[in-house]
């Protein structure tokens, strides 16, 4: 691995990177993970790469909308795997949400591989290899899930998941939340909640606001549901973006 050192200005970026390319080599993330990684960096640099406003409410409402579910699962590609694994399996512990691995460029090999990453991180009962379900209106592979896993589940929490596979969930009459850098992508329009934050900050921010907001009574749970309007955050998500960009400009030709 490439020795970053620690004074870079972009250290956490350029780490996360390296670890992303980590695991490529080792079977975890696809080749076309690293790219939709790129997308998301460049999301990031525009929301200022830190938990604004509307993606704390939104994780507020996802974790509301998690507590009150009856059969909430949290569905694992290669790059969620690869940077928040760990904290992955604690969010399910906390929610009790069962974990599935569900790709996009699906082979059986990479499922095994990445169940197995995430049982080395402590993960146990993690769907994922041998699906016996398919998810409706998508072709072969993509379609592939469990039945007591996300094709039973009545909240599915679908991290930098595709368009059209956020669509098919909804399709299927299921509560979708996100979690996408791109407040523009057909995966954020198509969602019942959009978190706009980088998976390795929404995590943990939702692990901590579990350990609250499991105290609060089902009627206060609703209420943090029913307050929640996605269209506003993915409104103040790209203001967010515009304003950070003239700011950026303007202080840039002031030097
Ligand atoms: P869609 O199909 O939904 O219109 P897309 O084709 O851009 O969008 P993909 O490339 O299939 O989506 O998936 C990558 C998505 O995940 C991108 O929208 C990207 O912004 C987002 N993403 C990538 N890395 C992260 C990350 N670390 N945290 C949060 N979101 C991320
Ligand atoms: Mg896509």
């Amino acid at each position: 691995m490439t020795e970053i050192p620690k004074s870079h200005p972009r250290y956490l970026s350029l780490v996360t990177r390296e670890r992303l390319v980590e695991m490529m080599r080792r079977g975890i993330v696809s080749e076309a993970g690293l790219i939709a990684h790129g997308r998301g960096e460049a999301f990031d640099y525009l929301i200022g790469e830190k938990s604004n406003d509307f993606a704390i409410k939104s994780e507020k409402a996802a974790v509301a909308t998690m507590l009150l579910a009856e059969r909430p699962v949290i569905s694992v590609n290669g790059n969620a795997a690869a940077l928040s694994g760990k904290e992955i399996i604690g969010l399910g512990e906390i929610l009790n949400a069962k974990i599935e691995v569900n790709l996009f460029h699906r082979t059986e090999d990479r499922v095994k591989k990445i169940v197995e990453y995430l049982e080395s991180l402590g993960g146990r009962n993690i769907l994922g290899p041998d699906p016996d379900a398919r998810i409706p209106g998508l072709d072969h592979a993509r379609a592939l899930c469990h039945k007591e896993g996300i094709y039973s589940a009545d909240v599915v929490l679908v991290p930098l998941e595709d368009g059209d596979r956020a669509q098919a969930l909804k399709n299927m009459g299921k509560t979708v939340i996100t979690i996408d850098l791109n407040p523009i992508s057909r995966t954020a329009r198509a969602s019942d909640i959009t978190i706009v934050d980088n998976i390795i900050r929404a995590i943990p921010n939702m692990i901590s606001f579990s350990k609250d907001m499991k105290n609060l009574s089902i009627d206060d749970l609703k209420k943090v549901v029913k307050s929640y309007d996605n269209a506003d955050i993915l409104k103040e998500a790209l203001n967010a973006i515009s304003e950070n960009a003239i700011n950026e400009w303007e202080t840039q030709n002031r030097k």
